[in-house]
């Protein structure tokens, strides 16, 4: 590879490669590599440090059995776990039935048509809701916007800081009886509310609805099973969390949050939404829908920040809900509950006081003064019961609890069971009487057997990293090693209550301890706060601490965020949501950002700079070497700088943003630090300031003294942070370095190996690129009509997954290989762009019509292949195996090219009738 690039050491070119004026000096202080028997031995003693208990916290988390099916097939299955988001359809159709699937448990549970694939917790997904009711409200003058004082708790504490930022008064009610006066634009309901409480909200759903305003329900999924649904109550939003349907606890996430609505604001919705499209021969397939609502494409007039979310966890939910069926689900619930209403009638026998007579699975005993003691009484006997003041106590029955289990926490009362005929504590106008789950997916799967070969069948269509390198430029698809992802289902990771006491999770609090203080070491920043559960939710986290900052300092003016032309999408998204106005930085020609325009920017706004969000390695692939000008520029404006860290896998051991000039940057663990896409998510954006800015990081959403959180679990996506604990214990400083820096080598060989035929768009003053490289497809395109796209579709056919499609310039491609992927796969990769540019060459000089070449017709499916008629000018042979190492190992997309438009035009999100599937007939039929 060096010889290639005309260098005589790894060393020779990063230090050729890496402007001097940004490289560290002082290497990373971690601690030494371990072996990965040794990694797995010290995670076992932090697990053991947890403290497992029978959880009955509830506040929306509640325990759940994963069907092990799920957890081997799906949950650990590199299949699933080692997938990208599915911006490539036609690779992507398993994961996309999937969520789907997911979409329409969410519609049938919530009566509400349409559902999107997923939200990132549930406390967040209220405050999408709550955005959404605003954008949607046209006839709304009001800013404010009513909560159920009964709603979780962290959801309070998530919604009063982000609606501070944009501008939103948030009046908290009790609706138990009534609407409050004054105008608002929408109300927010919880069901259950966090009391356990179960109340008929049809007629205030009703009454705020003549008033003007919009309704969101925010109710628990497996209730929905037995209460009436938000959808039928009047309600036009329902949001919450899939943790229960069998994600475990994992000290509060990654669990899928939903979000369903009703007809006419779904193209309103955030996140992603999955859809029923068709390919070029109108056979039904999936693919993201509306995307044109996303913050890729509208930037800051996006719909919300997400990009990453929950997919995998949506997924487990989903086929959760597939497995049991609609009845399975019915009998949990009706067990839930029953054990609820057990332990409500026994100590109702025994004196004790129950504050609700009408609740779902929570009940909220009233001992005056003795509250403590008996949650103290509780966990000496093994369980965590939920300690609401010195006066109450609540108690969540879930999926788990046993008659056992309700006989001991009864022991804790001195109370005894008392048998009671069938009791429903239900409010007799919400009992459930409509149907849901009615597709077949819900009643085909519910076996182990037909189950394990659906999720084989689903996963057979996708391609992921178990069978390709995924060369996504900015996404750093790199090895998810196994031993990483072992510890995340233990018990003592995975069993965690969020909010079990402190003296509990020692051995949490110590990983993420170790975590912190070692990407502080890794940025060069002083304080990390892992509470942000992507990439987009650290940029906003890192946003409210810059104007949290100024205005502690009496800054009240500075609103402006400068962000470069060439940024993510989620920059500007994020800078909305944290309440400022996105002012744009040209791009100079050589791809760097236009110094002389920051210049003019930063006096137009003079007084006004809030911050600068640079990516650095740029977007573009390049170190440039002016960012500490620009950092300077900036920083004598008054403003800060944010430094996006998605690229720091060109970083890790060489330079460190926090000394080059950085306030505070995210990274992602998702990336950077080797937790897997999940195909869409979990991710982890973990967000590390300078020391002026620590004051200001998210606080603890059970403390409404501190910063406001900006997720619902005070360390977001805990269950998922063992695994970028293993990957820097196992690599220790040097690794790190080293694979920063083969990361570099294997762009800059792809680059070099490439850049005759696809020319590199931008490159450093050494003419090197830095961990990824921009091929320019605009004058192949111009001379030939062969587009990024057909390349892209063309690349399925050679079996590998395309790179990233026109970012951060349309009508290339991106292409980072990362250091994971070894001389044999780069040089397949390079032989397939080698072959595709031989097409061109022939598309270019008229031996194939461009509409008639494989480039245009690709991907090409097994049905394609082997039907009967085939008029192009290419063999059958040519378009299925167009290098020989095909013949040995081949993957075949499902769907032809599909039609993105068609499905926007004819918007269908859930799962389609297994008519639409009906196929032509087979040969035996034909000739029969
Ligand atoms: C991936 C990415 C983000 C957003 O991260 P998510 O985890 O997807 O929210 C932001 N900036 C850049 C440059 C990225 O590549």
């Amino acid at each position: 590879m060096l010889d290639v690039l005309g260098y005589p050491s790894v060393d020779a070119l990063v230090d050729a490669a890496v402007p001097a004026q940004i490289r560290s000096t002082d290497g990373l202080r971690l601690p030494a590599a371990r072996s990965e028997e040794q990694v797995l031995d010290a995670l076992r003693a932090l697990a053991d440090r947890n403290q497992t208990r029978v959880q009955m916290i509830g506040l929306g988390y509640h325990d759940t059995i994963t069907p092990a099916v799920l957890r081997r097939n799906m949950l650990e299955s590199p299949a699933w776990y080692t997938a990208y988001t599915p911006y490539q359809p036609e690779i992507s159709q398993g994961r996309l039935e999937a969520l789907l699937t997911f979409q329409t448990v969410i519609e049938d549970l919530t009566a509400l048509p349409v559902a999107g694939a997923s939200l990132l917790d549930e406390a967040t997904a209220v405050m999408e809701a709550v955005l959404l009711m605003r954008r949607a409200n046209k006839s709304s003058k009001s800013n404010r916007v009513v909560l159920d004082a009964d709603c979780l708790p962290q959801t309070l504490a998530v919604v009063q800081g982000r609606a501070e930022a944009v501008g939103i008064e948030v009046v908290v009610a009790d609706l138990s009886q009534a609407l409050p006066d004054g105008d608002a634009f929408g109300v927010v309901f919880q069901s259950p509310g966090a009391s356990g409480a179960v109340r008929n909200h049809a007629p205030l759903i009703a009454a705020a609805a003549d008033r003007g305003m919009l309704t969101t329900v925010a109710a628990d999924l497996l209730s929905l099973t037995l209460i009436t649904a938000p959808g039928e109550q009047g309600a036009d939003i329902a949001v919450g969390s899939a943790q229960r349907f069998g994600v475990p606890l994992f000290f509060g996430g990654p669990h899928a949050g939903y979000m369903s609505v009703r007809s006419g604001l779904e193209r309103m919705l955030p996140g992603r939404l999955v859809g029923v499209s068709v390919d070029v021969d109108g056979k039904p397939a999936y693919r993201l829908a509306l995307q044109t609502r996303e913050q890729h494409i509208r930037r800051d007039k996006a719909t919300s920040n997400i990009c990453t979310a929950q997919a995998l966890l949506a997924n487990v939910a989903a086929m959760y809900a597939a497995y049991h069926g609609p009845e399975g689900l019915r009998a949990i619930a009706t067990r839930v509950h029953a054990h609820a209403v057990a332990l409500a009638e026994s100590l109702r026998f025994a004196g004790r006081e129950i504050v609700h007579d009408q609740f779902f699975d929570t009940v909220t005993v009233r001992i005056p003064g003795g509250a403590h003691d008996i949650v103290a009484a509780a966990d000496r006997a093994g369980i965590n019961l939920r300690l609401v003041d010195a006066d109450h106590v609540g108690i969540s029955c879930d999926e788990r609890t046993t008659d056992d289990i309700v006989r001991r926490v009864l022991d804790v009362f001195g109370a005894v069971p008392v048998t009671s005929g069938d009791i429903v504590a239900l409010p007799a106008e919400v009992l459930r009487t409509s149907d849901y789950l009615t597709h077949p997916v819900f009643h085909r799967h519910r076996s182990e057997t037909a189950m394990l070969r659906f999720l084989r069948e689903l996963s057979d269509k996708d391609l992921a990293l178990d069978r390709t390198m995924i060369p996504l430029g900015s996404c750093t698809m790199k090895l998810n090693a196994a031993a990483e992802m072992e510890p995340i289902s233990w018990p003592g990771f995975a069993g965690i209550h969020p909010y079990a006491p402190a003296t509990q999770t020692a051995g949490y609090r110590e990983l993420i301890g170790n975590l912190e203080d070692w990407l502080a070491e890794i940025t060069g920043y002083d304080r990390v706060s892992l509470q942000p559960n992507a990439g987009s939710q650290g940029e906003l986290a890192g946003l409210l601490a810059i104007n949290a900052y100024h205005r502690s300092r009496g800054d009240v003016e500075r609103d402006v965020c400068l962000i470069p032309q060439s940024a993510h999408g989620t920059n500007a998204a994020s800078a909305v949501l944290a309440g400022m106005r996105v002012v744009v930085v040209k791009t100079a020609p050589n791809g760097n950002i236009d110094v002389d325009d920051l210049q003019a920017k930063l006096s137009d706004h003079d007084g006004r700079v809030a911050a600068i969000m640079l990516t650095y390695p740029s977007t573009h692939g390049v170190y440039e070497t002016e960012v500490r000008t620009v950092c300077d520029l900036v920083h004598s404006a008054g403003g800060q700088v944010y430094v996006d860290g998605a690229n720091l896998n060109a970083l890790v051991g060489l330079a460190k943003p926090g000394e080059f000039g950085g306030d505070v940057s995210h990274l992602n663990l998702h990336k950077t630090f080797c937790i897997p896409h999940g195909g869409g998510g979990p991710g982890v954006g973990p967000v590390a300031v300078r020391a002026h800015l620590a004051p200001f990081l998210p606080g603890d959403p059970m403390n409404a003294e501190g910063p406001a959180p900006v997720s619902a679990a005070n360390y977001g996506s805990a269950g998922i942070l063992p695994i970028t604990w293993a990957y820097l214990a196992l690599m220790g400083p040097d690794g790190l370095t080293a694979a920063t820096k083969t990361a570099v080598l294997a762009a800059n060989y792809l680059a070099a190996s490439l850049a005759d035929r696809y020319p590199v768009l931008y490159t450093g003053e050494s003419g090197l690129v830095a961990h990824e490289c921009i091929l320019d497809l605009r004058e192949i395109t111009k001379r030939t009509g062969v587009t990024a796209e057909d390349v892209a579709k063309r690349l399925i056919d050679y079996g590998f997954h395309a790179p990233t499609l026109s970012f951060p310039v349309n009508g290339t491609l991106m292409v980072e290989p990362t250091e994971s992927e070894d001389l044999a796969e780069l040089d397949r990769f390079i032989a397939a762009m080698v072959g595709i540019h031989d097409e061109i060459s022939r598309v270019d000089s008229g031996e194939w019509a461009l509409e008639q070449s494989p480039l245009r017709q690709a991907p090409h499916t097994a049905e394609q292949v082997t039907d009967a008629e085939w008029t192009l000018p290419y063999s059958r042979q040519y378009a299925a195996y167009p290098v020989a190492s095909l013949r040995r190992a081949k993957y075949w997309p499902p769907v032809r090219r599909i039609d993105g438009v068609h499905g926007d035009r004819n918007l269908a999100c859930s799962c389609p009738a297994p008519e639409a599937f009906q196929t032509e007939p087979t040969l035996q039929e034909a000739f029969a």
